[in-house]
C-alpha cells in the first residue's frame, strides 16, 4: 500500500463530500483486506474510525494499534455467542439483529454502546434448518420498528441508526431505491422521539456506491477496497 496513493485517494473522497455540501459524514474503513501495518497508514493519512467483519481479526488489530487513539466500529455479523469478546472494546456495532444479541450486549457491556440496527430490505425469510444455512442479516424492514421499540429496556444500548448491505450490482436505480427504502424508516423512527433510539444517521455506501449513498442521506460510509486501488 502505497502511502502518497492513498493520502491522494482519502483528499479526494474528504473533499467531494465537503464540495456537495454533505456536511456531517464520517468515512469508515472497512480495513479486512488490510494488514495491522495498512491500518496505520490510513491512519496516518486521516482515517481514524475503522471497521471490522470477524470477532477474531478485531481483537488481533485492536492489540497490534493499542497506541493509536481509533473509533472501532464492527460490521460483521456478530453471534450472540462470540459478543463477549469483542463488546467492551469496539465503539460502534452496526449489526444488532436480534433480541438474543442486544440481551448479550445489556448484560456484557459496562458503558452504554452506540449501535445501528442492520436492515433487511427485502426481507427473505432467514433460513435456519441447518447449521450450513446463511445467518441472519439483518432484521426484516416491517420489523424494525417494534425491534427498536423492543430496546427502551435496555439503558447500555442506544441505537443511533440504521444500516444496510448494498446488493451486488451495478444498477444504480436499485441501490438508490434501497438507500431511499432505509432512509424513509430512518425518518419515520427519528420522529418518534424516542430517548434511547435518536435513529438519526444511516449506515450506508461502500466503494463502488457512496456517492449514491451520500445522494440518499448517509451520514456514515464503510469503504474497503477504494483504499487499495
Ligand atoms: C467489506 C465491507 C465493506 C466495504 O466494502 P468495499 O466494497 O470494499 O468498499 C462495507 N461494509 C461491510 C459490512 C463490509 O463487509
Amino acid at each position: 500500500m502505497d502511502k502518497v496513493k492513498v493520502q491522494e485517494k482519502v483528499n479526494k473522497i474528504k473533499e467531494y463530500i465537503s464540495s456537495n455540501g454533505y456536511g456531517d459524514v464520517n468515512i469508515i474503513a472497512a480495513t479486512k483486506y488490510m494488514t495491522s501495518e495498512e491500518n496505520r497508514i490510513l491512519y496516518e493519512c486521516g482515517i481514524k474510525e475503522f471497521g471490522e467483519n470477524r470477532t477474531d481479526v478485531f481483537l488481533e488489530k485492536y492489540e497490534a494499534l493499542k497506541d493509536l487513539d481509533i473509533k472501532w466500529h464492527f460490521f460483521g455479523y456478530l453471534h450472540p455467542r462470540k459478543a463477549k469478546d469483542i463488546i467492551d472494546k469496539i465503539d460502534c456495532l452496526h449489526t444488532l439483529d436480534s433480541s438474543s444479541l442486544a440481551l448479550e450486549i445489556s448484560k456484557r457491556r459496562t458503558e452504554v454502546l452506540e449501535c445501528f440496527i442492520c436492515v433487511n430490505l427485502d426481507e427473505e425469510p432467514v433460513k435456519s434448518k441447518s447449521s450450513k444455512a446463511p445467518k441472519a442479516s439483518g432484521v426484516p424492514y416491517s420489523k424494525v420498528k417494534a425491534f427498536v421499540k423492543s430496546l427502551a429496556k435496555y439503558p447500555n444500548i442506544k441505537v443511533v441508526g440504521l444500516m444496510c448491505v448494498s446488493k451486488f450490482t451495478f444498477d444504480d436505480e436499485v441501490l438508490k431505491q434501497d438507500f431511499s427504502k432505509l432512509n424513509s424508516l430512518k425518518e419515520e423512527i427519528e420522529e418518534l422521539y424516542l430517548d434511547h433510539a435518536p435513529v438519526n444517521r444511516l449506515s450506508m455506501g461502500m466503494s463502488n456506491d457512496y456517492k449514491i449513498a451520500l445522494k440518499c442521506g448517509s451520514t456514515d460510509l464503510r469503504l474497503g477496497h477504494i483504499f487499495l486501488e
